[in-house]
């Protein structure tokens, strides 16, 4: 058994604002030493971290706008968001469940906190996640995956009362919903205060946590409060996690694409021709209509 070390312990940075309706700490790609080849395949990751927004009878959110060449996963933790796109995707998701959109070729899409929720406003938390799509796959059609959590495959810990929600890849051989392009592992770990849980993840993988809620002690030895970001390093294959309090935590681990990338806004190609193509072909209509 060899550890897998964490090389850095990531404070958010100061917020910003995505629309109106999502206030982000990012953490990839512009934390430094987490640019977008060191977490490949995950290329962005905006963290909206516990905020209260007060009622509104217009929902907040993020209007029309296009993605090419990737996916965009959002895991709700709190509040309520909507979601429409161009190829027919869409749905609402809520506390728990994740929304994975596979843009690849080209969508239009809006993102905008629920109607009824957004009327009564509330506490709401959130991880938006860029994954990256191999080259092969960049210009596949558009896919959108609603991942319920009363579906999820929920894997129990030692304490009997804390467990492993698998939103992609598997965990101890049990298999998530999520389908994928390319290996990886995510998961929401919800623990009790003093459970452990224990993870294998193969060396190369780029490997990171997020503390959701509570405290953790990692390898019994680093300490990683609410709203942390701990990044591993590429060595040795196992670690812990221990629930200092009530905990949840979202890990991601993914092997690398090792591609070019040439990202701009919201396209992420491989070459810098592909990115022109793309903003040619928004401008020119190419992404469908959405209203
Ligand atoms: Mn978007």
């Amino acid at each position: 058994m060899s550890i897998k070390h964490v090389e850095m312990i990531a404070t958010p940075s100061a917020p910003h604002y995505v629309g109106d309706g999502f206030r982000v700490h990012n953490f990839i790609p512009s934390y430094p030493r987490m640019d977008m080849k060191r977490m490949d395949p995950f290329i962005m990751l905006d963290y909206n971290s516990k905020f209260h927004f007060p009622p509104s009878e217009r929902p907040r959110g993020v209007d029309v706008h296009p993605h090419r060449g990737f996916e965009t996963v959002t895991i709700a933790y709190k509040g309520r968001v909507e979601h429409h796109d161009s190829s027919g995707g869409g749905g609402v998701i809520g506390e728990g469940d994740v929304q994975w959109m596979t843009a690849a070729s080209g969508v239009l899409h809006k993102e905008f906190h629920e109607s009824e929720w957004s009327k009564k406003g509330g506490e709401f938390q959130m991880v938006q996640l860029w994954v990256n799509l191999p080259a092969k796959h960049k210009m596949d059609p558009p896919k959108y995956q609603a991942l319920e959590n009363s579906k999820m495959t929920k894997v129990p810990l030692a304490d009997g009362n804390s467990w492993v929600e698998v939103i992609a890849g598997a965990y101890q051989g049990h298999q998530g919903s999520a389908s994928t392009f390319s290996p990886m592992h995510i998961y929401n770990v919800k623990m009790k205060a003093g459970a452990v849980a224990d993870f294998t993840l193969p060396t190369n993988f780029n490997t990171a946590l997020l503390v959701i809620e509570g405290s953790i002690t990692i390898n019994g030895t680093e300490k990683a409060q609410g709203d942390q970001m701990a990044l591993f390093a590429n060595s040795g294959e196992n670690f812990s996690v221990l629930a200092d309090q009530d905990a949840i935590v979202l890990i991601l681990s993914g092997e690398p694409l090792n591609e070019p990338i040439a990202a701009h806004g919201p396209f992420v190609m491989n070459t810098r021709e592909e990115l022109i193509a793309a903003f040619t072909a928004f401008n020119e209509g190419k992404f469908g209509y959405l209203e």
